[in-house]
């Protein structure tokens, strides 16, 4: 099952109540339950909770729908004692770390990008979405204080990371009669929109 209902133990505590059905006492141990719901197997957040009474003297057994007056007072006493685990909230926990990681990755990716558009140097290579499943490289071959001109590689591949293929980086595959400018605002608008990829300097 990818996804559904699971419960794991928060704790259990044996009570000093008497036992419903043979009357000792100290014999009647409460188990509770966090019961949640679960994406993979890691769990997304907790639905609730049940509980089971077992005397250990008898074996009588109940659940928490069973449960009198005196052993639900006794049962919400002992699970008031266990927090949820964190890790009933497992994907929460995970997006919260994941979250603020990623959107600092992006903009320091970002904040370097817009260091390569501001001062370019010759040999910068722009990773360029042409289309669905279509990617390019632009070479900066020069520029001027507001614009920058590429060499346009005639090669194109169907997936970004072979961008770096050794054929990709190689120099007789970069069109030196292509050559054509773009403003810096037209690139960093180009930027935004994700049409460029990224931008490499070695
Ligand atoms: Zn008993």
């Amino acid at each position: 099952m990818i996804y559904g209902f699971g419960k794991g133990e928060l704790g259990s505590e044996t009570s000093h109540i008497a036992c419903v059905n043979c009357g000792q006492k100290d014999f009647v141990k409460f188990t509770v339950l966090g019961k949640y719901f679960h994406l993979i197997f890691i769990p997304v957040f907790p639905t609730g909770r049940k509980g089971q009474s077992v005397c250990a003297n008898c074996r009588h057994a109940l659940e928490n729908a069973q449960f009198n007056p005196e052993y639900t007072k006794e049962y919400y006493r002992i699970s008031g004692k266990f927090k949820t685990p964190k890790r009933h909230f497992g994907w929460l926990f995970l997006f919260a770390i994941i979250t603020p990681f990623m959107l600092w990755h992006q903009s320091c990716n970002a904040k370097e990008d817009n260091g390569f558009i501001t001062s370019p140097a010759i040999g910068d290579r722009y990773e360029i979405k042409l289309g669905w499943r279509s990617y390019t490289l632009y070479k900066v071959a020069s520029f001027t204080k507001d614009s920058i001109y590429f060499y346009p590689s005639t090669l194109e591949v169907n997936k970004e990371r072979m961008l770096d293929d050794d054929k990709m980086l190689k120099e007789e595959n970069f069109d030196k009669e292509g050559i054509f400018g773009l403003s810096k605002k037209e690139i960093i608008d180009l930027r935004e929109s994700e049409k460029i990829r990224d931008i490499v300097r070695d």
